[in-house]
């Protein structure tokens, strides 16, 4: 793999140089934040969005951000310039920094910046990924969380643990279950299709409110599709006649399998492999 250029804290070096404190907070305690804003066409998807929720992220934890929106936009062009990323994604993780010594109570913001790093992820064919005709498998596994999903949090233990046992299932990925309802999927919101009808679970602290997920029930909206935001079971999932996810990386994904059940006749249905084709072509209309 080519050497990147990434960003730490004000600089662009090879990710070979870039180094972060052991005392970072993101390291010792998880205690920090991230976004991941995919590329195409060398141009930023819904920048504006992962924006704004990144701030909504860092305000509900009491971090100072530490980066204005426009140096952020700033950085994250220069790095798909740097890095030649024609399809992929930007991650962006800000912790509270690396204080002196290992201690709960935050540091003083004053004395201890946050810690910003960025980097690319090359991914060519993100797009045409030959996944989205196939759809994916998930399997159902309990929702051990914390309470506060709405932050994006680097706390992604779980949901590595998550997608590893729905590959040892021979899944893809997995939709997490909270006193009988499905919360989201491990990495990504999940939706199930009846008739016309598209049912998502609503925005709370329960979920993460996907950026892709508000772009794809306005475009649904917009396209006549009718939205029911409400809770669903994953029995109710596995009798729907589709069912999907969104994500910034894999925009619209079908689900075609859950539980090794297989969902209809097991192939895509026609609304999300819809969904995902209106969300790509508009989305890419407003890159920036
Ligand atoms: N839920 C969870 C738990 C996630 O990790 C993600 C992706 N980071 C999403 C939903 C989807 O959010 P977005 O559309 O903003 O990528």
């Amino acid at each position: 793999m080519n050497m990147r250029t990434v960003y730490v804290n004000g600089e662009y070096m090879p990710e070979a140089d870039a180094k972060v404190s052991i005392f970072d907070r993101g390291f010792l305690m998880a205690d920090g934040v991230y976004e991941v804003t995919s590329v195409l066409d060398g141009k930023l998807i819904d920048f504006d969005g992962h924006a704004v929720r990144l701030q909504r992220s860092l305000d509900a934890l009491d971090m100072a951000n530490p980066i204005s929106k426009d140096d952020l936009l700033e950085v994250h062009r220069e790095l798909v310039r740097l890095n030649g990323i024609e399809e992929g994604m930007i991650y962006l993780q800000i912790t509270r920094g690396a204080p002196e010594d290992r201690d709960f109570v935050f540091p003083d913001p004053e004395t201890t910046p946050c810690t910003v790093v960025l980097f690319t992820q090359n991914k060519p064919g993100l797009a045409d990924n030959p996944a989205a005709k196939r759809g994916m498998k998930v399997i159902s596994i309990d929702d051990i969380r914390w309470g506060r999903r709405d932050i994006k949090t680097v706390q992604l233990l779980y949901p590595s643990m998550g997608k590893m046992m729905a590959k040892k299932a021979g899944a893809d990925d997995a939709w997490m279950i909270q006193d009988g309802f499905v919360t989201e999927g491990t990495s990504n919101n999940a939706y199930i299709v009846k008739g016309n009808k598209i049912i998502t679970r609503a925005k709370s602290n329960d979920i993460l409110h996907g950026i892709t997920r508000a772009a794809v029930l306005r475009f649904a909206q917009e396209a006549q599709m009718e939205v029911e935001e409400r809770n669903f079971t994953i029995e109710e999932a596995r009798e729907a006649d589709e069912a999907f996810i969104t994500s910034a990386s894999t925009f619209v994904m079908p689900v075609v399998e859950i539980d090794g059940q297989p969902l209809g006749d097991g192939t895509p249905g026609k609304v999300a492999p819809r969904l995902r084709e209106i969300y790509l072509d508009e989305s890419r209309k407003v890159a920036i």
